[in-house]
This record gives C-alpha cells, structure tokens and sequence, in this order.
C-alpha cells in the first residue's frame, strides 16, 4: 500500500530487535527499540527524531551509546519513550560518560525522556549544554494511550506485561497524499523536491492560498510558475487513508496481555511481533515471558491484521527459520483452533 513512510527491521529476526521508520518526504525517522543498530549508517543515524523503546534489556537498549555518539555536538533535540524506570535508565547510561569539555561545543544535543506510566507520564530533559543534568522535570495524566501525535502521524504506547513493564506500540499515519504522475505529465511539470513540499503542505492543512513554484517544461524550456495549493490539491493530489503498524515484543500470552495487543493493533496494515518459540514451546514462552510463533499469528488473526511480520526468534532455533514463519502463518490465516499443546491434551 502507498504510504509516507517505509518501516523495516533493522536486523536479522536472530539479531536483535528494532524497526527504523524512515518518513519518505521528510528527512525525519523514527526508531523502535535500540539494540544492536550497527547495521545503520551514521545519515541514517541522524534523521532519527523519536525513538521509542519497548524495555531496556540489553538487546534493546545497547544502541543508546552508538546513537548518542552519531547526534552529540549537533544542535538537535531527540525524543525518547520508555516504560516504568526508563528516566533513570537514560540517566544512568549519561552519567557513565565524562563531560566536562561540553562546553567547547557550539551546538547542543537535547535529549527529552518521556517515562510512560499505566496512568501518567514523567518527563525529564537532558541538555548537553547542562552537562546532561536532568532539568524540566514534570508528570502529567496519561489516557487513551496516546504518546506522540504531530501533523503526520499518532503513536500510542500499551504497557505490556514481561515481568517488568514492557511497552508494545502502534503508529498511525493520518492521511496519505498521493501524487497523480499521469496529471504531472500532461501538465508538463518536472519532478523533484518540490513534491515533497507540496505534501508537506498538504499534510500541515496549509490554507489554499498558500503558493508553491513548481518547475515546468514547456517546447523544451524549463520555467518556474507559482501555484495555489487549491489548485494543486485539484489537479495533481490524491488523499488517502494513512497506514498503520504495530510493533510488539517480549511479552506473556495471557488473557488481559493480548486482549490489551489486539487493542493495540486492531486492523494495522503490519504487525511486526516476536516469537522467540516455537509453537509446541508454549511453557517455556510462559517460563520466560514471550510469545510463539503460534500466538503471535493467533492475536494477528483477532486483530484482523493485513499482514503480520514475525521476528525477534530464539537463537536455539536458527535451524528453524522457516518454521516460525510457517507456523506464524497457520495460525493467523487458518481457522481458529486449539494451541498445539492443547490440541496434544
Ligand atoms: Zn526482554
Ligand atoms: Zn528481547
């Protein structure tokens, strides 16, 4: 399906967990969970605006340093969310460094930590300028599970249960502006940057009086004419419903866990989703706090899904590939049945 951002795994489904969200007419991402992120270059690195980690278990959260290193002495700010604990986790991985020659630098990296709660949200900022002291602190009331919501997109956050808080999220892109290439042609406009401003410009609800110059070509030479949004959104765009995904990890297959997933998820276009086991190792998933390949593909089929995405696999199985995609599958397209340990009585 079109849409205004491509989301993929960072890395193999044994690595670790992670989905980079790259918005395509901005130069703007988004991070799920911050593992092992050595696989992204350092312009990558860079786009990234919000970052989102589901707990900080070392597989999540090793990335912290790499990323902090690729942003610091650049006058940007960064957003992070996290579970219960999550303010003083950042707060720990700052304070392992020495930052007396801060100073020296002319641009200051801010790091804004939002702490998500069952019903609030702690807030704290973190300024290279301060030495990374934590200053703004504050706690505000936390309902519909709403985290982020800006001109392109919601995200909301359901806290999940992995022994410790664990966040699951989805990300919600509200419109989706299409270009129509056939109406470029035959208006003999050339493409370029300029589409994106004109997205843009549509997605911030700009008045229709609000004029764009756009590159035309017309017995071979190039011109600049200035358009009225009104008569752009006419003739060259196409608005369509926004895509939705679903990220969810380390989690219990329980009764009020996934029915708070399948809330969570309700009818996204992708659901990424771990299964670390193996259908027939439901126990050791309960033991352990994490999902199946079974389960996974069983909560996607109740959320009517459009296509689910499994990952996050044990490395005892790396046999086995092709197993939890196959399994993932039978329970999310086949007909509601009973769990395999079940079905064995
Ligand atoms: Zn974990
Ligand atoms: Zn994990």
């Amino acid at each position: 399906m079109n849409s205004s951002f491509n989301a993929s795994l960072i890395n193999d489904p044994f690595g670790d967990p992670g989905l980079l969200v790259q918005f395509l007419f901005q130069k703007r991402a988004f991070l799920f969970d911050l593992g092992d992120i050595s696989v992204l270059s350092n312009a990558e690195l860079l786009k990234v605006s919000h970052v989102f980690v589901s707990h900080t278990h070392i597989d999540h959260f090793i990335g912290f340093d790499r990323l902090l290193r690729t942003v610091f002495g650049r006058e940007k700010t960064l957003t992070f969310f996290g579970p219960e604990n999550f303010i003083k986790n950042v707060e720990g991985k700052l304070a392992g460094f020495t930052w007396n020659l801060v100073d020296r630098y002319e641009e200051s990296l801010t790091i804004k930590v939002v702490e998500v709660r069952e019903d609030k949200l702690l807030k704290g900022t973190f300024r290279a300028i301060d030495k990374f002291e934590i200053s703004e602190e504050e706690e505000v009331a936390f309902e519909g599970g709403i985290i982020l919501d800006d001109l392109m997109c919601v995200v909301r956050a359901a806290v999940l249960e992995h022994r410790v808080p664990c966040l699951g999220f989805s990300l919600q892109e509200n419109l989706h502006v299409n270009i129509n290439k056939d109406r470029l042609e035959s208006m003999c406009v050339v493409e370029g940057a300029w589409l994106n401003d004109l997205k843009q410009a549509v997605v911030e609800g700009k008045p229709d009086s609000y004029t764009i110059e756009m590159p035309i070509t017309r017995n071979g030479k190039l011109s600049l004419e200035r358009k009225s949004l009104g008569q752009l959104k006419e003739n060259l765009v196409e608005i369509t419903p926004g895509q939705k995904i679903g990220y969810v990890v380390d989690t219990i297959y329980n009764e009020p866990n996934s029915k708070r997933i399948i809330e969570l998820v309700k009818s996204a276009d992708i659901f990424f989703c771990e299964s670390p086991f193996l259908a027939d190792e439901e126990i050791r998933g309960q033991e352990r706090f994490h999902l199946t390949s079974h389960q996974a593909g069983t909560m996607a089929r109740d959320a009517h899904v459009k296509k689910l995405q499994v990952f996050h696999f044990s490395r005892r199985h790396m046999a086995h590939r092709e197993r939890f995609y196959r399994e993932a599958d039978n329970a999310f397209k086949g007909s509601r049945e009973a769990s395999p340990l079940a079905a064995k009585g």
